[in-house]
């Protein structure tokens, strides 16, 4: 998607501070984070949303929720993280390329 921001980031075309790499996942800091450590774990292959996913995605998604705590506590979350999937507009989504928030540390996040 040529007009993806997040499709420019997994291409190099932009600049992300990147945390982990495989051959289908991308995960960078946030770049306005909403917490002492807020990760974007999104697929390398342009998704729009969870909306948009079939039974074939199952297995990235899976993928995607097992590396959430693991990066959570290589950040140092020991206490806990949380997790956010902001789905089309109603959603609160504005990058329609899919991604999994992973945020926490500093002052207990209560509510999102
Ligand atoms: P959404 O509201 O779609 O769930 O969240 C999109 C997130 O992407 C926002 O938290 C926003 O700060 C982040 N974001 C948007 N553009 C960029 C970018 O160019 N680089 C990085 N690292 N994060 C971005
Ligand atoms: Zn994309």
């Amino acid at each position: 998607m040529s007009d993806c921001i997040f499709c420019k980031i997994v291409a190099g075309q932009l600049p992300c501070s990147k945390v982990y790499e495989d051959d289908e996942l991308l995960v960078f800091h946030d770049i306005h984070p909403f917490a002492r450590v807020h990760l974007l774990i999104i697929p390398k292959a342009h998704i729009v949303s969870l909306a948009e996913c079939t039974p074939e995605h199952e297995r990235l998604l899976s993928r995607i929720m097992l590396l959430a705590p693991r990066l959570a506590k290589e950040h140092g979350l020991d206490s806990g993280f949380k997790t956010l999937v902001n789905t089309g507009r109603g959603g609160g989504q504005e990058v329609f390329h899919l991604h999994v928030h992973v945020f926490g540390g500093g002052d207990p996040v209560t509510h999102i």
